[in-house]
């Protein structure tokens, strides 16, 4: 397991070994083995599927595209996780990424293991009859080992309805007479996908912000203004006060949190900036999200990158590069775009003073560290992104059963379930010394520990 969520494991691990009050009934030599058993669990692919897809592009020309399926662990369910199409995916990145989609799953009590797909394409350079193809042999070359009761894929990076639509009509084709529905989820809602689904991660990557920053910390005010802790400090002092935002990325995920943002009357924002894969767009006022959508919407999901066409559309922005976005002088800064954007390297030119991971991994270990050293407030990727896949869990019910809920209760049914988890750790995390990232972690941790114990996995 590369990186940030293999350490932090192993953190974990070595915390509740030193609690005698966690399995206590392990104690001396046998405590030590199922520990160590334990690590090799968590730090390992249970498999590690590879292929090179044979597609014959447009041109006649045949290419061979490598493609990955990795199914990490599968003690709390069927192995679930998107699959990615982007052209730095490699075996590490995917093997990293289903392990935190294990520990993610856990901490929220969504009945799935963890795994992760990736197919290394830069979406944009091939044709859609071309992506349909790719589509159909993923799911050709990884058929055996997928499926409704064994794992799960969803949309990632590079992917979306239409891959999942693409996918799902050809586990159908394979697997004829079988259940198909909870094949894939992230589906379009024609083809049995859930309302809501699509604005899941945004919608919850906004609501566990808000949450910490404003309604737990109005219902625990009292019990927090003495706290030594840095976050309770934070986010005290802002009470009532507006705050400035910035988003970066502007697709599934940033976009939906920046328009919640820019909605919320409770903690009266500012969305002051939101960036793309071409620019970021800055006005101190505040940024007139709703038109940008509309523009984006109209422009294949770009943001105006000239001040000639924000004239044109009325809009009042200064057009900076698109790697601002995460130096401007802001009080929050929501990161949805693509991992590894904070590191040793720039962090010390980082400003926020709240950083909310929408985006899987978008901060290094180092900068984790060099953050915490500074007083920066991290709301990690475990805890903020994870509406999509419970909105996929809600997806993947919806379809067992064949009955619908509304757009309403699916994001009741989402933020109560994202509420009942961080009821679960925040107050333990106001007392502890802890990150709030390494407190997830001992939870899921825990979790899955138990789980293991008690199946007999450890010995
Ligand atoms: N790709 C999303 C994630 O990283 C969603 C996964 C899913 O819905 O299974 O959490």
């Amino acid at each position: 397991m590369a990186s940030q969520t293999g350490a932090i494991v192993q953190q974990s691990l070595h915390a509740l070994m030193g609690d005698p009050a966690f399995l206590p009934q392990l104690r001396g030599e046998l405590r030590e083995q199922s520990f160590q058993s334990l690590a090799a669990i968590l730090s390992t692919p249970n498999k590690v599927h590879k292929a090179f897809l044979r597609i014959a592009l447009g041109g006649g020309n045949v290419v061979r595209i490598p493609a990955f399926r990795i199914q990490h662990n599968d003690a709390l369910g069927p192995y679930k996780g998107g699959i990615r199409f982007h052209e730095t995916v490699n075996e590490d990145e995917v093997t990293n990424l289903a392990a935190l989609m294990t520990l993610k799953n856990a901490l929220h009590e969504v009945p799935f293991g963890g795994g992760k797909g990736g197919v290394v394409i830069n979406p944009r350079s091939y044709s859609e009859k071309e992506l349909y193809l790719i589509c159909k042999k993923y799911v050709q070359y990884f058929s055996d080992v997928l499926g409704p009761d064994k794992d799960i894929p969803a949309p990632d990076m590079g992917t979306g309805e239409r891959e999942m639509d693409w996918m799902m009509a050809e586990y159908k084709n394979i697997n004829p007479g079988s259940p198909y529905l909870g094949s894939f989820t992230g589906k379009s809602i024609v083809s049995g996908g859930s309302l809501g689904r699509r604005e899941a991660t945004g919608k919850g990557v906004y609501f566990t912000f808000r949450y910490m920053l404003h309604d737990f910390l109005k219902e625990h005010s009292g019990s927090l203004s003495g706290s030594d802790n840095p976050f309770a400090k934070t986010a005290l002092s802002y009470a009532g006060k507006p705050m400035s935002v910035a988003v970066q990325g502007f697709g599934n995920v940033g976009s939906v949190a920046a328009l919640e943002a820019y909605k919320c009357s409770a903690l009266r924002n500012r969305v002051v900036a939101v960036s793309d894969r071409n620019v970021t767009l800055y006005n101190e006022e505040g940024l007139d999200i709703p038109a940008l959508l509309a523009f984006a919407a109209a422009n294949k999901g770009d943001l105006p990158t000239s001040p000639e066409t924000l004239e044109e559309i009325g809009l009042k922005a200064r057009v900076l590069g698109r790697e601002d976005v995460l130096y401007l002088g802001v009080d929050v800064l929501f990161l949805a775009a693509l991992e590894d954007q904070i590191r040793a390297d720039n962090v010390a030119e980082v400003k926020a003073r709240i950083i909310v991971e929408g985006a899987n991994a978008p901060i290094t270990g180092e900068a984790d560290a060099a953050l915490a050293e500074s007083g920066t407030i991290i709301i990690p990727d475990i805890l903020a992104n994870a509406g999509g896949v419970i909105v996929s869990y809600f997806e993947w019910l919806q379809g067992r059963e064949t009955q619908f809920y509304t757009e309403e209760e699916i994001y009741k049914l989402l933020f109560a379930k994202m509420q009942k988890t961080m009821n679960g750790i925040l107050p333990a995390y106001f007392g502890d010394p802890l990150p709030l990232r390494q407190n997830c972690y001992v939870h899921a941790v825990m979790k899955l520990s138990s789980v293991l114990y008690r199946q007999g996995k450890l010995y």
